[in-house]
């Protein structure tokens, strides 16, 4: 068995991993670099693969050319894992797509967007936990994890040398507001039946404890919407969170309860809830979604009338330089702010200089507007130290791959490891992007 750590182990982005065994190979995730991808213009995104590739937008595959890859699975709909399956799947013509039921919608919706009609490859939508043969020497199944997107997996590989888990991304939430918790049993019963590698993320394997479960976010949301609702008559309430974090916008229209008209405001929020609503994951039937310039600018003009009549969801929780919300702290869409207005901003900002940066301009635009931030009403979907520690001793790999970061984040997830009697080197492996691992039978 041969393993190749193609993207996401240099760096938190472009993920991508293939698997081979006899003469097939399975690529896990095909994501785009986020931060790369921000920085570009709409014709800068459209340039040949190669360019984007040198660019270090997407993954370097160039270690499968002339492989016969017999599938693509995605493990979910985050654009850094799913974001360059447009682009590149047509490099693997007869490889079909296997995705949870909303990164099918997702994907498809997405397509469109980047003016494609369609993906060539065949997008096979396939339940949780419910295995499937592909090719002579694989079986995948996509089990069932918490994230902060729905229908979030884990994709194991069954082959005859032995399974590979590869868990990108996901926290342990024993009690989520959207789908069913974590199966802490079920990952024990994978663990019993033998994994020999574990790709597993260590984006957060630096911070100690365990993740907050959404729960906790739901109820911090309430209490910050509640509160804006009673502090002020006539006052603008705009909640601002990751349009692909449907149970963080369900909540925030369950809190409401009807008190306010929900409208949403920008163009992955429609893509997102979109993809949500048609799967029942989402009532979206009351809310007015627009995305258009001329229609966002009549609708605030609306809004500003009879501000307390509202409630706006809104993208831009990052400082987007295009997205709707800090397209109206600088003025492009224009808005009568007042100082009892509030922005809620339910999400904390990546931690990656480009995010922070734009965070800070979004920030001190609305100061300067006087408006009221509540920031931080937030929980990460990433595990920390202690669940990445729980997996471990769950699901009891023979190897473990530390993935989704560079070193220094790699190399806290070894250090838990290592804690928990594996030796590096030998049992846990520190990889980089474009190295392959040959992985011994038995
Ligand atoms: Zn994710």
């Amino acid at each position: 068995m041969r393993i190749y750590t193609l993207g996401g182990f240099s760096e938190v982005g472009r993920n991508m991993t293939a698997v081979e065994v006899g003469r097939e190979v399975v690529i896990i995730d095909m994501g785009y670099h986020m931060d790369k991808i921000i920085g570009m213009s709409d014709e800068e995104r459209e340039a040949p693969l190669p360019e984007l590739r040198k660019q270090g937008a997407i993954p370097d595959d160039t270690p499968l050319k002339g492989k016969n890859v017999i599938a693509i699975v995605v493990s979910h709909g985050h654009l850094d894992h799913l974001g360059a399956v447009p682009k590149m799947a047509d490099n693997y013509p007869k490889a079909p797509i296997i995705v949870t039921p909303y990164t099918a919608e997702v994907l498809k919706r997405m397509a469109k967007e980047e003016g494609r009609s369609h993906i060539n490859n065949r997008i096979v939508s396939l339940k949780h936990n419910t295995p499937k043969n592909i090719g002579k020497n694989f079986s995948v199944e996509l089990v069932y994890v918490t994230h902060s997107i729905p229908h979030s997996a884990m994709v194991l590989l069954r082959t005859k040398e032995g399974n590979v888990a590869y868990l990108n991304d996901f926290k342990i939430d024993f009690t989520p507001t959207l789908e069913q918790p974590f199966q802490k049993q079920y990952f024990k019963k994978i663990g019993k039946e033998g994994i020999k590698v574990l790709l597993m993320e260590s984006l957060r394997a630096d911070e100690t404890s365990r993740s907050s479960s959404e729960k906790i976010a739901k109820e911090m949301l309430k209490d910050v919407v509640n509160r804006a609702y009673q502090e002020s008559k006539n006052n603008a309430v705009i909640v601002s969170t990751f349009s692909s974090h449907i149970a963080r916008i369900k909540a925030a229209i369950d809190i409401n309860k009807g008190r306010r008209e929900v409208i949403m405001l920008g163009r992955s929020l429609k893509l997102y809830t979109g993809a949500a609503a048609d799967l029942g994951l989402l009532d979206r039937s009351k809310v007015r979604v627009h995305t258009k310039r001329k229609s966002i600018i009549n609708v605030l003009k609306e809004v500003e009338k009879d501000k307390e009549k509202y409630l706006l969801i809104t993208t831009g929780n990052q400082g987007e330089y295009d997205a709707v919300l800090t397209r109206m702290a600088r003025g492009e869409y224009p808005f009568n702010w007042n100082k009892n207005d509030e922005v809620i901003i339910s999400s904390n900002p990546i931690p990656h200089p480009v995010n922070i940066a734009q965070r800070y301009v979004l920030e001190r635009m609305l100061r300067e507007r006087n408006v009221r931030i509540i920031d931080g009403v937030h929980a990460s979907g990433h595990a920390r130290k202690e669940d990445l520690r729980d997996i471990i001793r769950w699901l009891n790999p023979e190897i473990l791959i530390p993935s989704h970061g560079y070193l220094a984040k790699t190399s806290a997830l070894a250090e838990v490891a290592m804690q928990e009697g594996y030796e590096l080197g030998k049992n846990v492996l520190l990889s980089t992007n474009g190295k392959v691992w040959d992985i011994k039978k038995g």
